[in-house]
This record gives structure tokens, C-alpha cells and sequence, in this order.
């Protein structure tokens, strides 16, 4: 697989449509100006890398749209050399942004597979997670806790409380809240006890799973 010049004019357009989306932050622009997006969708959809949409990927899951790669990338105000946990890490898009983002990436995904996939994706790429795990992101990591950050890339119907406990105190959690349709969330947490919640607008994630898909923990 290449990185073409008119793979990097692609790249480059992608970014102008995210700017006009309303997505500001410089580092999360940067970073999308060098994940080469087509290397997680199949070669012959080459042509799709670099639209704005979500994409279907293995295991009925999907890549997430760039505009969400971007935005949540931006409520998460990451800064380089922070602990972030990652939920769902699927083809590895979102990860690898936050890597070149230059974060300390710990991600978690619960599709062997994809596990899989993933995993070769960032040996290409050179773009490598501190710490990549196959269980249930509901559990979090409770042995590299606590986190910076957490962002969660698959809708959660109530708050994931074991989440929480992991997060450290001025530490940011961003994740989609909700059912059918969710409402994209950041929480803050203000102390040990207080956390300050903000709603940021409806979004639409693939559900967010318990336990392992093999069955196992
Ligand atoms: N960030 C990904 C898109 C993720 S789609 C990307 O950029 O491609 C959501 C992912 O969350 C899927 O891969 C799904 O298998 C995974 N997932 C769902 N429930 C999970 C859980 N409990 N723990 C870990 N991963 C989970």
C-alpha cells in the first residue's frame, strides 16, 4: 500500500471540509493531514478514504466518519505525553490519529479480529499504542489507571461507572451517551467525588458491548 501525492491532496481537502465543519484545534487537524485514512479501508475503496463518511469495515462494525474522529479528538484536548484509554479501538483510525497526536494510547477492543487488523495497521504505520489490549472496554485497565483521558468510541446506554473510577481528577472522558441515538458527552472530573458533565449535540455510534466476543475475560 502507498501514500500517494493524490492520496496527500485528498487528505489535505478532507481537512478543508472538517475546518468549514467547525473543527479548530491545529493538532487534531495536523494529525488527519497524516494518517493516510485509505490504509484502513479496502484498496478497492480507495475513493471513499477520504469523504467525509463513516465506512463499513469487518465484523459489522465500522470505521467512525472523520468529522467524529476529528471532533472527539478535540473534546478531548489531549496534550502529547498524556495517558489516554481508548474504547473500541476497531480499525485503528481514531488510535492512530491520537497517536500522532503524540499521546501515550492505551486502547481496548473486544473484536478479535479487528484486534488483529488493528494491530498490523500500527506495525505498517510505525504509529504504535503504549498498550493494546482484546477484553471488555466496560472494565477499562485498571493496571495502567489512572488516565488522563478516556475516549469511548461506542455508545453506552448508562454512564460506565468503572470508567469513571479510572479517570484522573482534572482528567476528561468523552463518550456517546445513549441508546438508539446518543448525545455526545464530556465529563470532567472536578475531584474524587464531583464530576461536571457537558452534552454536546446527538451523534450515532455503533453500541458498545459487554464482555469479550469470545466469551471469554
Ligand atoms: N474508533 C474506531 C471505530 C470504532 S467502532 C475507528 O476509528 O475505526 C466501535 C468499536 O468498539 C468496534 O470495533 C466495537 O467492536 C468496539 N466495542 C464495542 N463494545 C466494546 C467493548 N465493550 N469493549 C471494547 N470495544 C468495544
Amino acid at each position: 500500500m502507498v501514500d500517494s501525492y493524490k492520496h496527500k491532496g485528498r487528505r489535505a481537502f478532507l481537512v478543508e471540509v472538517l475546518k468549514e465543519k467547525g473543527i479548530e484545534d491545529p493538532k487534531v487537524l495536523e494529525a488527519i493531514s497524516k494518517v493516510p485514512r485509505h490504509f484502513f479501508l479496502p484498496s478497492a475503496f480507495d475513493d471513499f478514504a477520504y469523504k467525509d463518511e463513516a465506512f463499513p469495515i469487518a465484523a459489522n462494525q465500522t470505521i467512525s466518519q472523520p468529522f467524529t474522529v476529528a471532533f472527539q479528538s478535540s473534546l478531548l484536548e489531549a496534550k502529547p505525553g498524556e495517558a489516554v484509554l481508548e474504547i473500541g479501538t476497531g480499525s485503528g483510525y481514531q488510535s492512530c490519529v491520537l497517536i500522532e497526536m503524540g499521546v501515550n494510547l492505551y486502547t481496548i477492543e473486544r473484536q478479535k479480529d479487528l484486534f488483529d487488523f488493528s494491530k498490523q495497521i500500527f506495525k505498517k504505520l510505525r504509529l504504535t499504542p503504549k498498550h493494546q489490549s482484546f477484553g471488555d472496554g466496560y472494565k477499562g485497565l485498571p493496571l495502567f489507571a489512572p488516565f488522563d483521558k478516556i475516549l469511548v468510541t461506542a455508545a453506552s446506554a448508562t454512564m460506565p461507572k468503572e470508567l469513571l473510577k479510572q479517570l484522573k481528577i482534572g482528567g476528561i472522558m468523552v463518550l456517546p451517551l445513549g441508546e438508539e441515538e446518543q448525545m455526545m458527552t464530556k465529563i470532567i472530573r472536578k475531584s474524587e467525588k464531583e464530576f461536571v458533565k457537558q452534552e454536546l449535540g446527538d451523534c450515532k455510534f455503533v453500541p458498545m458491548l459487554r464482555d469479550r466476543e469470545d466469551g471469554q475475560n
